[in-house]
C-alpha cells in the first residue's frame, strides 16, 4: 500500500507525494515535522504538513535567495537568516568566501535532523566557522540585538504557526533597525497565484518602511502553484537595477558555481508578469 503525503496548503489544491522511507516523523517543541523519500524529489522534508525543502530542487530557491541579494549589494560582509534550519541557504551565503553569517531558528530540532537526514541541503555550513547558529524566536531576536548585518534572509515557513511573527509589520521595522545602510531584505514570499493575499500584504507592510520595495520570482517545482516569489525591500534603490554585466563581474570574482543562478537569471527575475503587478497595484 503506498502512503501518500498529502500537502494541502492551499484550499482546493493539493500536492500529494508517494511517500517512500520515512526517516523522522514527529513533533518538536514547536512544529510538526517529517523527513521522508520520494522517487523524485530525494529527501524531502515538511513543517506542519507543508513541504519546506527537497534535496532535488532546494538549490534553485536557495541560490536565488543568497546571490540575489548578495550580488546586487556588490559588498556584502554580513548576512542575517532569520529560519533557513535545512541550513540551505546557509550552504550557499558562505559560497562568498568574504561573508560572515549568523542563522536563528526557532527549532534546534529542524538543523540537527537537517544535519542527519539531509546533509546535501547544509552541504557543511553548520560546520563552517564563519556561521553563528542562535537557537530562537526570530522576531525576538531581531528586537533585542544591536548587532546589523548588509543582508537579512528570512527564509520561514509560511505566515502560519511559529512562523507567522514574521510577516508583520513590527517584524519587519525591527529588521530594518538590524539591516546596515542600504541594506536589502529578502522574504519568502509564497507562490502569488494561490497566495496573493500574502503577497500583498507584506508588500503594503515592507512599503512602509523602505523607500524601494519588489519581489523576484523563481519556479521551484515542489512549491505548487507556480512561480514562487522572493520579497525585495531596501532604501538603496540602485541595487535591483545593477546591469547584468556587473553583475557577471561579479559572479566571476566570487568564482561560486550554480545550477540555476546566472546574472541574467538574476535581471530577469524582478520582471514581474502582469498578473502579479496586478495583486500589487490592485484597489484595496
Ligand atoms: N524554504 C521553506 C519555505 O519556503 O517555506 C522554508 C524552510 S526553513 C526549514 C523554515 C524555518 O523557519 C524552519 O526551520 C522553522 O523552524 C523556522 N521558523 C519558523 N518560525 C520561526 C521563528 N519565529 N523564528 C525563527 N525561525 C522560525
Amino acid at each position: 500500500m503506498i502512503e501518500l503525503f498529502d500537502e494541502g496548503l492551499h484550499s482546493g489544491l493539493n500536492l500529494a507525494l508517494e511517500v517512500g522511507k520515512v526517516h523522522y516523523r514527529d513533533k518538536t517543541d514547536h512544529q510538526d515535522l517529517m523527513i521522508f523519500d520520494h522517487a523524485r524529489f530525494g529527501r524531502v522534508m515538511s513543517l506542519d504538513g507543508a513541504v519546506q525543502t527537497t534535496e532535488n530542487d532546494e538549490f534553485i530557491y536557495h541560490e536565488m535567495f543568497a546571490h540575489v541579494p548578495i550580488l546586487a549589494h556588490g559588498s556584502v560582509e554580513k548576512v542575517l537568516i532569520i529560519g533557513g534550519g535545512d541550513g540551505g541557504a546557509a550552504c550557499q551565503v558562505l559560497k562568498h568566501k568574504n561573508i560572515e553569517a549568523t542563522l536563528v531558528d526557532i527549532d534546534r530540532t529542524v538543523i540537527d535532523l537537517s544535519i542527519e537526514y539531509m546533509p546535501s541541503v547544509s552541504d557543511g555550513a553548520f560546520d563552517n566557522p564563519r556561521l553563528e547558529v542562535v537557537v530562537a524566536d526570530g522576531c525576538q531576536f531581531v528586537k533585542d540585538t544591536a548587532d546589523k548585518w548588509d543582508v537579512i534572509i528570512i527564509d520561514s515557513t509560511d505566515p502560519h504557526g511559529p512562523g507567522e511573527v514574521l510577516y508583520t509589520e513590527e517584524f519587519y521595522g525591527d529588521c530594518k533597525t538590524c539591516l546596515t545602510d542600504g541594506g536589502i531584505i529578502v522574504t519568502q514570499n509564497g507562490v502569488p497565484f494561490v497566495q496573493p493575499d500574502e503577497l500583498r500584504t507584506s508588500y503594503d507592510r515592507l512599503n512602509d518602511l523602505f523607500v524601494d520595495v519588489s519581489f523576484f520570482m523563481a519556479t521551484v517545482p515542489s512549491y505548487v502553484g507556480g512561480p514562487l516569489a522572493f520579497g525585495w525591500a531596501t532604501d538603496n534603490v540602485a541595487l535591483r537595477k545593477v546591469s547584468t554585466g556587473i553583475l557577471a563581474e561579479r559572479y566571476l570574482d566570487a568564482k561560486i558555481e550554480t545550477d540555476y543562478y546566472s546574472p541574467e537569471i538574476h535581471q530577469a527575475s524582478f520582471v514581474l508578469p502582469f498578473y502579479v503587478q496586478k495583486i500589487l497595484t490592485a484597489e484595496e
